[in-house]
């Protein structure tokens, strides 16, 4: 066991909701939560381009309540907007275990749903949600303002239906998940992020949390060490 390992995790409540108005809340909550959504565009490919005109005056998402956000801690939303090198999915995976669950994949371009025309690089990850649990792909190369938009209301519809549910796949599979990127960058992978622990505090483990995969990054993984900055007089 790491010393990660070692890390409390709080306890679930065992209580069981017993008030009739719950789901009244929970429906409450979940349109609330559809309608204010902060995105955290990650431009790696040229499907970016599309995003000002989609953010402005002319196509204004934020009309939908749909805004950008420059920090993943406070971002519910990933837009992974082109092609990722292998170098640069190592930064998507950090940015995304960095956000608060529950956190929500976007896909832009066919370059995230098979590599588009890259699809013979040896330099990009070709199926984004081999690394990543993917909410919605929005197809083309590249797609116009309207079918991102149309793709952030599928999303927001799925959320107010409680169906934007993949981020609790990423620990119920972390195994799947690990599994892939270990293949890619090489055993001793890992982030700083404590994807175990967080699987506990959501009541998310599942047979396919743990695996062979969890078992390599537990032999390579490093504890943390703090940054340290010294300034010089
Ligand atoms: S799908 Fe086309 S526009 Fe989008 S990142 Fe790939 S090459 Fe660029």
């Amino acid at each position: 066991m790491s010393k990660l390992g070692n890390i409390p995790v709080q306890a679930k409540s065992e209580k069981k909701r017993t008030n009739p108005l719950a789901r009244v809340f929970d429906e409450l909550i979940q349109f609330c939560q559809s309608r204010s959504m902060f995105m955290l565009h990650y431009c790696t490919g040229c499907g970016a381009i599309e995003l000002p005109p989609a953010m402005t005056s002319r196509f204004d998402m934020e009309r939908l309540g749909i805004q950008p956000m420059v920090t993943p801690r406070q971002a519910d939303i990933l837009l992974v907007t082109g092609y990722v090198s292998v170098k640069t999915l190592k930064r998507v995976i950090l940015t995304y275990e960095q956000m608060q669950s529950p956190k929500y994949v976007i896909g832009i371009c066919s370059c995230t749903v098979n590599g588009g025309m890259y699809w013979q690089s040896y330099a990009t990850a070709k199926v984004l949600n081999e690394y990543l649990p993917v909410d919605v792909y929005i197809a083309g190369c590249m797609p116009r303002p309207e079918a991102v938009i149309m793709g952030l209301r599928r999303l927001m519809s799925n959320i107010e239906n409680g169906k934007g549910n993949a981020w609790k796949d990423y620990y119920e599979r972390y195994d799947y998940y690990l599994g892939n990127q270990q293949h890619l960058f090489g055993d001793d992978w890992q982030t700083p992020v404590d994807v175990i622990g967080e699987a506990k505090f959501y009541d998310l483990e599942g047979e396919e949390t743990y695996g062979e995969h969890t078992r390599t990054l537990e032999q390579h993984q490093e504890p943390l060490e703090a940054a340290v900055m010294r300034v010089k007089l």
